[in-house]
């Protein structure tokens, strides 16, 4: 019998551990088989507090899994199959074994959208990126474009302008989902222009990005455009499969945390981007990590 359930193990659930397990709550980590989070596929980190030549994402993770770890959580690593909250002790399936918990953190956090082409997972931190806040300082005075017609796609292509030369923003219709006061600012943005009704075809380059072939969907006409960074801000999905019948999410599949870091189930809490689409950073999900550990436990008091 567990003090705590922690699953997932990104920057919210190895920071939840560090507190759970150093305040000698009893810990398990079920850190999935492709354990770390979406810092596992960056490369160098540059604004997480503390490391003032920034760190590469595996080190950072890897830091946070063994910082854990001698405080005493256990860590294994497999995905969690299945979940049991509709009575006490909770219950975490992970293939053919079940964990008992007093109490449970959700914390799988939420994965990008990717395009699925061969040519944009060969690129993948080499000019094509999921995160302008992480990436755009690599790519001063140079040319950028950006996937998507969302919130997501223009917030990229303003953080984006602050640091190249010009950025494109591509998307496969002629209007934008994205809010008015984000697209206003877009639009007034000298350095952000826009490639309307266009699909990418082909991400291009042998080892670092150097252009885009695209495809006008009306025409099927396909042209090339040369870029040094392609970022894909095409959604985020969270990753709650498996708690749809036991914790309220809105309609996004997001979990609804109420009062910071509690969930529709008494004992259950959740933290980082699975709860929160908005921030989406390492250093925010990790400060949700600090708040849904120090609540566990409170709970846990009984206080
Ligand atoms: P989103 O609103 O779902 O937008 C995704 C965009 O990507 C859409 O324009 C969509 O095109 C396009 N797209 C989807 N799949 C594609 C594909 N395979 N190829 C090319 N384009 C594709 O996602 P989001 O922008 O990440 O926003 C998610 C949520 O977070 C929204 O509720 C948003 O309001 C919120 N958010 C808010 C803020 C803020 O308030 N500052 C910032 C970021 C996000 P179509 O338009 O054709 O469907």
């Amino acid at each position: 019998m567990y003090d705590v359930i922690i699953i997932g193990s990104g920057p919210a659930g190895l920071t939840a551990a560090t507190y759970t397990s150093r305040a000698k709550l009893k810990t398990l980590v079920v850190a999935g088989a492709m354990w770390g989070g979406q810092l596992m596929l960056t490369t160098e980190v540059e604004n997480f507090p503390g490391f003032k030549e920034g760190i590469l994402g595996p080190d950072l993770m890897d830091n946070m899994w063994k910082q854990a770890e001698r405080f005493g959580a256990e860590l294994v690593f497999d995905d969690a199959t299945a979940v049991d909250f509709s009575s006490k002790p909770f219950k975490v399936t992970v293939g053919s074994k079940v964990y008992e918990g007093k109490s449970v953190i959700v914390a799988p956090g939420a994965s990008a959208r990717w395009l699925g082409l061969e040519s944009e997972t060969r690129l993948r931190g080499r000019g094509v990126s999921v995160c302008a806040t992480c990436d755009a300082a690599f790519f001063k005075d140079k040319k950028a474009v950006v996937v998507g017609g969302g919130d997501s796609a223009i917030e990229e292509a303003l953080a984006l302008s602050k640091f190249v030369r010009e950025v494109k923003v591509i998307h496969r219709r002629d209007k934008l989902r994205a809010s008015k006061i984000l697209q206003e600012r877009a639009f007034k943005d000298p350095k952000v222009g826009f490639i309307w009704n266009s699909s990418v075809q082909e991400i291009l380059g042998k080892d670092r990005v150097e252009g885009i072939r695209l495809r006008k969907v009306d025409s099927n006409e396909e042209f090339e455009l040369t870029c040094d960074a392609v970022f894909i801000a095409i959604g985020h999905k969270p990753n709650t499969e498996i708690f749809k019948d036991q914790i309220e999410l809105d309609e996004k599949g997001y979990i609804i945390a109420k009062d910071e870091t509690k969930t529709s189930v008494e004992g259950v809490f959740a933290a980082g981007d699975v709860e929160d689409y908005r921030y989406r950073q390492a250093v925010t999900a990790a400060g949700t990590g600090c708040k849904v550990a120090l609540d566990a436990q409170k709970y846990l008091e009984g206080a």
